[in-house]
């Protein structure tokens, strides 16, 4: 066997998702009606999201069955590779052993298709014909449009104007797979033409293009919703990312002292993370968890843990998450799918239980730690990933001046190839570091719901 790789054969793909809602030692807050802001029940959710789905949001069963059609499906770039990335260490000159585990391999070239694919297959199964849903940089997108394709669903993406006008080869994606992409805000929604009706050039927001795909599933009997993060049983779905790790660590003759990731909305941090956090819940090894998020959308090191809509129309429920409020709109720096304004219940849950620490960089520190990587290891990692590089780059070099030999596991999510431009920018050094200012969280969060 190659010493730098660690591969599972294909019948060691997991057989089951693992649930850290049966471990955590302190239950998951309700989550609340947005009109009555009493706890929801599955009747409220059902207009929005498949029955199964709504099953195991709330479910607190440690391991849930992947159907077969979707193990089928996930097999044709699962298992994905754990790498030992020796020429890292050396260039970092680190007495710590850094593994990653390369999530780039799928075809839409990122996580997202692990939760995509199930949400289809369930929606299908249910008779459900259209999904309606939301894309920032465009990743879910591509990966919902694949799935959708599969399951033969039509698909219809609303997609943030600032990446539908920067990306254009993530929209000919989209509609390569046969998905309808609109720029959000768009006319096609009531939501969308309140917002341009106040300003005509609003360049977007997940929060907006979200309020477009739900009032677009609320509407229709034959529509339902999928989102691509935040929500338990997307983290749920990305658990097949760390169970398989936990194998190829095993095979490495390893175990992480740390496990990094970066945090859009949580999902593949939480996927990577939570199948060990549950080992060391159910009385196994030591783990420290740290979630990096970009300094410019710092929903964990700045945002408050409160009650929150994940839109901007307030029509989704109110879940109890780390948030920046959901008026929150980004600055247009770069990494796309970091810009969300809340974090995965879950992941803010874990924070709060200090079961997991985090850290906000800086978009330059970033882009060096991405192009340093990229030099010893020959992978482009997206923006987003880019920051679970540096975060583990820090961790790497904390060893060397501790002189300590701790192992170090960190998720590459996604590859850079549909976002060179940012890297181009870089170069020309037209990115900025930019620190959300702490008026502007002070104002956003003052309009937090009182619940
Ligand atoms: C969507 C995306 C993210 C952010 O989402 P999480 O739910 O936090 O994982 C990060 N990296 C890549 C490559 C993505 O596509």
């Amino acid at each position: 066997m190659n010493t730098l790789k660690y591969l599972l054969s294909d019948d060691a793909l997991p057989t089951h998702w693992y649930n850290l809602q049966a471990d955590l030692p302190e239950a998951m807050p309700e989550v609340l009606h947005p009109g009555t802001k009493k706890p929801i029940t599955p009747a409220d959710l059902a207009p929005l999201f498949a029955e199964e789905l709504i099953k195991q949001e709330v479910s607190t069963e440690r391991w849930i069955e992947i159907p077969d059609a979707v193990r089928q499906i996930l097999l044709q770039w699962r298992c994905t590779p754990l790498y030992r990335a020796r020429r890292l260490e050396k260039a970092l000159d680190t007495p710590a052993k850094i593994y990653y585990k390369w999530e780039g391999v799928s075809p839409s070239g990122s996580h997202k298709p692990n939760t995509a694919v199930p949400q289809a297959y369930y929606n299908k199964l249910e008779g459900i014909r259209k999904i309606a849903t939301e894309t920032g940089a465009g990743q879910w997108g591509s990966s919902m449009g694949m799935a959708c394709s599969m399951f033969d669903l039509e698909c219809l993406v609303y997609m943030v104007k600032v990446s539908y006008n920067q990306k254009p080869y993530r929209r000919a994606l989209m509609e390569a797979y046969g998905a309808t992409c609109i720029a959000s805000p768009s006319d096609t929604t009531e939501s969308g033409r309140k917002i341009l009706q106040d300003d005509p050039d609003c360049t977007g927001s997940l929060g907006i293009a979200i309020s477009e795909a739900v009032e677009v599933a609320a509407q229709n009997e034959d529509t339902r919703y999928c989102l691509g993060s935040v929500l338990n049983h997307v983290l749920l779905h990305q658990t097949v990312i760390g169970i398989e790790a936990q194998k190829q660590l095993e095979m490495a003759g390893d175990y992480p002292d740390v496990i990094v990731g970066c945090t859009g909305g949580g999902s593949n941090y939480g996927g990577i993370c939570f199948p060990f956090l549950g080992e060391k819940l159910r009385g196994g090894r030591d783990v420290r968890l740290l979630a990096v998020e970009p300094s410019a959308c710092p929903t964990l090191t700045k945002g408050h843990l409160a009650y929150d809509y994940g839109d901007v129309a307030k029509l989704t429920p109110l879940v109890m998450m780390h948030t920046l409020g959901s008026g929150f709109v980004p600055a247009g720096f770069h990494s796309g799918g970091l810009r969300y304004h809340g974090m995965a219940p879950m992941v803010s849950h874990v924070l709060k239980l200090g079961l997991s620490d985090a850290r906000a960089i800086n978009q330059l520190e970033c882009f060096a730690s991405g192009i340093q990587f990229a030099k010893a290891e020959g992978i482009i990692p997206a923006p987003e990933a880019t920051h679970a590089v540096a975060g583990a780059i820090q961790e790497a070099l904390r060893c060397k001046e501790e002189g300590k030999s701790e192992t170090i596991l960190f998720n590459l999510c996604g590859h850079g190839h549909f976002d060179m431009q940012a890297y181009i920018d870089y170069h020309e050094g037209k990115l900025r570091d930019y620190e959300y200012p702490e008026e502007a969280i002070a104002m956003a969060l003052s309009g937090l719901p009182s619940v």
